[in-house]
């Protein structure tokens, strides 16, 4: 099917610079060596592109666009140079009555991924969200029938999302609390960095099949390790030294946030790694503590986003393990981190010829 048909104004143009920057950072993020980075390249240049399906359900339609977003047009490109499109409601051309008979026509056709975006609700049967008269429940039985494999894309399809928040009134639940016969990966996030859905991507075309998962059905490569444990404030949390409210000194000279409400060491992410737009940056590095949102059900269990996390041991606060402590228990995994961004630093340099990136 062309998706030429369907898409507005997103063509897949990556630049053959692009293209390697992304193949080269996606590379890193797996945790492969550079010499891979031909291997990966190699299996996104496969002309049989795989046939996605990608349905919307109850969300803001923010994983879709933080992966369009502006400033990393090459990931964008990219992504749909990878796959085939054959369904995507915020992107096609088509409407009404011509659109499902192509969600239909690529339903038949099976053979594909199916992205799910968005939470499904259950609650009387389902009638908080419909498409076409047919609840969200029906329409992803329907589609995950003939799928290959599912990706639940953000925190939403991976674990209900913020419509699951207590008290959650529709019912709203993640994909793989209904469809239990399919290999489903989860990408969460709110929204995930586009990064880790290519990453998803790559490892899917170059080692065909789905990339090894956590309890939680998130690939290992972007959310086996905490956020604190390669977070570069780190070293102010081990000494104490901590913002104590938004703007004072310490927030000024860049103390850990963990006091002013960062959930950093309960949350499992790779942000402060692969970080987020082309400039580098990610929300702890500008001032903000991590509201744990790659985590499930983190609308109840990390709210107040501005509040501490209760019972985690603070150096210099009376029930503390001592820095040392922190330090040796985190050596391992922040070593591991800073050969993933180290090498994520060279590849960046490889692809763009630059001396200073990093
Ligand atoms: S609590 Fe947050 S800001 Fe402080 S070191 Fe951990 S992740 Fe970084
Ligand atoms: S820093 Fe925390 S809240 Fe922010 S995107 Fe990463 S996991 Fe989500």
């Amino acid at each position: 099917m062309d998706r030429g048909i369907f898409l507005g104004g997103i063509p897949g143009t990556t630049s053959r610079r692009g293209f390697l920057r992304a193949c080269a950072i996606a590379t890193a993020a797996m945790g492969l060596p550079m010499e891979m980075v031909s291997k990966v390249a190699e299996a996104a240049k496969d002309p049989e592109r795989p046939r996605v399906i990608w349905l919307h359900f109850q969300e803001c339609t923010g994983c879709t666009m933080s992966l369009l977003e502006a400033s990393h047009p090459d990931i964008a490109s990219l992504i749909l140079d990878l796959i085939s499109l054959d369904y995507q409601e915020t992107l096609m051309v088509a409407a009404g009555e011509q659109a499902e008979e192509n969600l239909h026509k690529a339903i038949e056709e099976g053979n594909y991924i199916l992205v799910v975006e968005g939470g499904i609700p259950l609650k009387d049967d389902g009638v908080y969200c419909k498409v076409a008269g047919k609840t969200a429940v029906e329409s992803l039985k329907k589609a995950a029938e003939k799928a290959v494999a599912i990706i639940a894309i953000g925190t939403c399809s991976a674990y209900g999302g913020i419509q699951a928040a207590k008290p959650n009134p529709t019912g709203a639940v993640g994909v793989q609390d209904i469809i239990k016969d399919k290999p489903i990966i989860n990408v969460p996030g709110c929204p995930p960095n586009p990064h880790n859905f290519l990453s998803t991507i790559l490892y899917y075309l170059t080692f065909k099949k789905l990339p090894p998962t956590d309890r939680w059905g998130r690939p290992l490569f972007a959310y086996g390790r905490k956020i604190h444990d390669h977070c570069e404030r780190r070293p102010h949390f081990d000494e104490g030294r901590f913002v104590e409210q938004f703007g004072d000194i310490g927030h000024q000279l860049g103390y850990c946030l963990y006091k002013v409400g960062c959930k950093g060491p309960e949350t499992y992410s790779n942000c402060p790694v692969i970080r987020f737009n082309d400039v580098e940056v990610w929300p702890v590095s500008v001032g903000n503590g991590c509201y744990g949102c790659t985590e499930p059900n983190f609308w109840d269990t990390m709210a107040p986003f501005h509040d501490r996390l209760p019972n985690i041991k603070i150096p210099g606060a009376g029930i503390q393990a001592s820095a040392t402590e922190f330090g040796k228990a985190a050596l391992g995994v922040t070593a591991a981190a800073i050969a993933i961004h180290a090498g994520i630093g060279v590849a960046k340099r490889l692809a763009t010829g630059s001396k200073s990136e990093e």
